[in-house]
């Protein structure tokens, strides 16, 4: 599943599996993409909720999935809400809402109700964490992959991170959210010594 995984920078992700292509919070996308069968946004944001990267993947039935605030800014898709501890199908994988906040800062307050997701897709589950702090929710996530956010400032600093990835427990932790708007790569090559010999991280190519 790894292989189908496309880090596309920032907090974009890009999944391809079985004729089923899905992004998370597009963002800075290049031209000539894929079209989106679904759009994750994990919260309002403009480097998560881009209208202008969205309109450059989307296609008549694209589904988007996001918590209030986004869902209500979709007028011409099917969407679906992401409600907290929810799990629901979709075609042919499931996926859970998690919370996603602060707690040291106030950028993301936790009554926006902003969303990470776990994806769950061809028996792998994929925690994409969006912009969080290390939280209590984390714990006991049973996933086996976690994209999670290292640059601080507006989410979790690298030590942070790496202590998140601890509670988490993934077979994999892949960083993000660095080396477009606040952090470097220097942030990812921290989280990734900070876990040497306890927990595989893939520092990943941007790719586009
Ligand atoms: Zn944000």
């Amino acid at each position: 599943m790894l292989s189908r995984i496309k880090w596309l920078g920032h907090d974009t992700f890009m999944i391809d599996y079985e004729n089923k292509v899905i992004y998370f919070d597009p963002y800075k996308l290049k031209e000539g993409l894929p079209k989106a069968d679904y759009i994750f946004i994990t919260h309002s944001h403009y480097d998560h909720f881009s209208r202008e990267d969205i309109d450059k993947i989307v296609k008549n039935d694209t589904v988007f999935i996001g918590p209030e605030d986004v869902i209500s800014e979709i007028k011409e898709n099917k969407t679906v809400l992401a409600e907290i501890g929810k799990e629901s199908k979709l075609d042919g994988f499931s996926f859970k809402s998690i919370p996603a906040y602060n707690t040291n800062k106030e950028f993301h307050p936790k009554e926006k109700k902003w969303v990470g997701y776990i994806v769950d897709i061809g028996n792998v589950k994929i925690y994409h964490a969006g912009d969080t702090d290390r939280i209590p929710e984390m714990k006991n996530l049973n996933v086996d992959i976690a994209l999670l956010p290292v640059s601080g400032t507006y989410v979790m600093t690298a030590e942070e991170a790496a202590e998140a990835a601890m509670d988490i427990k993934p077979d994999i932790a892949i960083p993000m959210h660095y080396a477009s708007i606040v952090g470097s790569t220097k942030d990812a090559e921290r989280f990734a010594e900070l876990l040497k010999d306890k927990i595989q991280v893939k520092i990943m190519e941007k790719e586009g």
